[in-house]
């Protein structure tokens, strides 16, 4: 098996048929073969029965794997690498904003340049409002200051990549998985080429602004300390600060004597260094939850049903 395309579906079930025509023809006469692996990430439409619908008719060699609920994308993603049996193995959406095609050039780049194990799409023209953009740029200009991977500001999932590189990424068990980070973890050389996102198929995006920003926050805590770092900082400044307080009140009291009363000051240093404190214990129950959560070593995901076809049977 050459080339196996793994494709995350919630809620997909007026796509699927529609990628499926699309990956057939982009792929016809490519003269090598390929699978397409479709995991059904616990989709509560039509999603399940479609698929079985296209797996019984084997157009193309197709897998898939339905979960027992909603993982999320990350979940999926992992249960397809699992599953790829190609020796090049691209991550795709179902939902045709990344044409097929483009992925036969990123299959055609590491046929012909060895150089490179990956070949990853970003976004040349995005569609997104202000806010979203500035949102985006301000955290891949954070995550990539505060942790040791590098992350490409616009890059996608959409990728293409060698073996090798889908066993090091299923060699990172972590519960919480935020890809690029991943991506940028295992390292490899990777070719970067512009592709312009469609307009979805059918259907509506899963990702609300809360969703987004959730998953940045996943992102930072995932791949970074420093926000503890933060912590520690903020303690020995407000510690310095202190020091330098305490000398003023008491040269205040040796000078003037008995000194006028503080209610205001009293106030706003307990609200600041209250809500400090809150904050700084915040921080650390972001990483302890983590650390709860990884603990407990449950699996990634849950397949209710996994469909294979004959020959890939191992
Ligand atoms: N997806 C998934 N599980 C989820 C959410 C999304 O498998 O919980 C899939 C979805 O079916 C699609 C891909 O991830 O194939 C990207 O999702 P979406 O199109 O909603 O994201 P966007 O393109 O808007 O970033
Ligand atoms: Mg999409």
């Amino acid at each position: 098996m050459k080339l196996s395309l793994v494709v995350p579906c919630y809620n997909e079930a007026e796509n699927v048929r529609p990628f499926q025509d699309a990956v057939i023809s982009a792929f016809d006469g490519c003269g090598y073969d390929y699978e397409i692996i479709f995991i059904n990430d616990g989709s509560k439409d039509a999603t399940h029965h479609n698929l079985k619908k296209l797996y019984a008719e084997q157009r193309c060699p197709v897998k898939v794997v339905s979960f027992s609920r909603n993982f999320g994308k990350e979940a999926g993603l992992y249960a397809g690498l699992e599953h790829a049996s190609g020796e090049y193995i691209s991550l795709i959406d179902a939902d045709l904003q990344q044409r097929p095609e483009i992925v036969r050039d990123m299959v055609k780049i590491l046929d012909e340049q060895p150089e490179y194990d990956v070949v990853a799409a970003y976004q040349d023209r995005r569609g997104e409002g202000k806010v979203l953009s500035f949102f985006k740029k301000s955290f891949y200009a954070i995550i990539n200051r505060i942790s040791h991977v590098e992350i490409r500001a616009d890059a996608s999932d959409f990728r293409t990549f060698r073996r090798s590189v889908r066993d090091s990424i299923l060699e990172m068990g972590e519960y919480h998985r935020f890809s690029k980070g991943i991506f940028g973890w295992v390292g490899y050389d990777t070719c970067f080429i512009p592709y312009t996102a469609c307009k979805r198929n059918a259907g509506a995006t899963k990702w609300s602004f809360k969703k987004l920003f959730n998953y940045a926050l996943e992102g930072i805590i995932g791949f970074s300390t420093a926000p503890l770092r933060l912590a520690t900082y903020l303690g020995i400044i407000s510690a310095v600060a202190a020091v330098v307080y305490l000398i003023v009140v008491i040269l205040e009291k040796m000078i003037r004597g008995i000194d006028i009363p503080g209610y205001a000051t009293i106030i706003v240093l307990l609200l600041f260094f209250g809500s400090t404190q809150l904050f700084c214990i915040g921080i650390i129950g972001e990483y302890v939850g983590k650390i709860f959560e990884q603990s407990k070593e449950r699996p990634i995901y849950i397949a209710k049903e996994t469909l294979t076809y004959e020959e890939d049977k191992d």
